[in-house]
């Protein structure tokens, strides 16, 4: 029988080809071809993330303890999160109902500004899939390879045009339009972008964290949303976002019918607890509840939870935001997850 394949946990991608075996001394070990993978599937397989207080590190108990008084002092806690599975975006905003946290999830100023300027405009979005099966230039902006190292294997890059500009801002973005309305010549450092685009049928923009210079964010994104605009009267052109935290914005709009707030605006400018591991770009928080530790530059206090998809089944909705992922325990573990910790040290809620 061959062996089950596993969906990794670990970015908005969610691979469903990774194949979990045993090593020689009977432990766990994830087969990818991924650098974040690898490093990440080996140090949640392996069970030996210790709690931590500052540098040193210390019993789970006292790492709790110590939470516990942190939180204890705030009123409203602030949680931020990149994403999580279903039941924790649920139980997160069972917290938030009852007045306990405010859920922030920790956008870049691009994200949220492309974020902002679909909501206002709206615009052609695709799934991963379509993108494989129709695109024929793929225009990656800024850096998507760090967050989703295997996106172009997964669309099937190499099978066609691709072209790449690093954090856009708004004037360059502004002469790639001019060249493709007016059909003139464009100067030699836009010319490798603007020719592929011109020749494409089905063009596929896909976005980094950092697509946008931050200072230029909205007016970049209004530049793109009208260049996208202007493609479609003659051709496909789509942008993909992938999104880790679909599954709370989804959640959310379900349940409270609102949107999530994101950790770039105010008054969300401190982050006392932070669920699962953090993000490149992310903001440091006083606390840090399950996933990766990436030490204290991110977290003052770590405390290692169950992670689902290798400690603890759970669902997730992929990052683009169509299908929903299981994620199956790759090592079940009784270890209290995330969320269940936060409700502890919370404390219960009113019926
Ligand atoms: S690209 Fe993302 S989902 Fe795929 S194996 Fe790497 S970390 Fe996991």
């Amino acid at each position: 029988m061959p062996p089950t394949l596993h969906v990794c946990p670990f970015c908005p991608l969610h691979c469903d080809d990774i194949s979990i075996e045993a090593s020689s001394e009977g432990q766990p070990i994830a087969k990818v071809q991924c650098s974040k993978a690898t490093v990440a599937y080996t140090t949640a397989l392996s069970g030996t993330q210790s709690a931590r207080i500052a540098d040193t590190a210390v019993t789970p108990a006292l790492a709790a303890e110590k939470a516990k008084d942190l939180l204890a002092g705030h009123g409203v806690i602030h949680v931020a999160t990149s994403g999580t599975d279903l039941d924790t975006a649920r139980r997160l905003n069972r917290l938030q109902a009852h007045d306990r946290i405010r859920i922030a999830i920790d956008d870049t100023v691009s994200t949220t500004a492309w974020r902002a300027a679909v909501g206002r405009e709206g615009t052609l979005s695709a799934t991963l899939g379509d993108v494989r099966m129709h695109a024929d230039v793929v225009w990656t902006i800024g850096d998507v390879e760090s967050d989703t190292p295997r996106l172009r294997e997964q669309i099937d890059a190499e099978a066609k045009k691709s072209v790449h500009s690093n954090s856009l801002a708004a004037e360059p973005l502004a002469e790639i339009f001019y060249s493709l309305r007016t059909n003139s010549q464009s100067n030699d450092n836009l010319k490798p972008i603007v020719a592929p685009i011109e020749s494409a049928n089905y063009l596929a923009v896909i976005l980094g964290a950092d697509a946008f210079v931050e200072s230029e964010a909205t007016a970049t994104v209004e530049m793109l949303s009208k260049l996208l605009w202007y493609l479609n009267q003659t051709k496909r052109a789509i942008v993909l976002q992938l999104d880790a935290a679909a599954t709370n914005r989804a959640v959310t709009a379900w349940q409270s019918n609102t949107l999530v707030d994101s950790v770039t605006n105010p008054p969300h400018d401190e982050v006392h607890v932070r669920l699962g591991s953090p993000a490149e770009h992310a903001q440091a928080a006083t606390i840090q509840i399950g996933g990766i530790d990436r030490g204290r530059q991110f977290a003052e206090i770590f405390w290692p939870a169950a992670i689902v998809g290798i400690d603890r089944d759970g669902v997730i909705i992929r990052g683009d935001a169509t299908v929903t992922m299981p994620l199956a325990a790759a090592r079940p573990t009784e270890i209290p997850t995330a969320i269940e910790c936060l409700e502890l040290w919370l404390g219960e809620l009113p019926n």
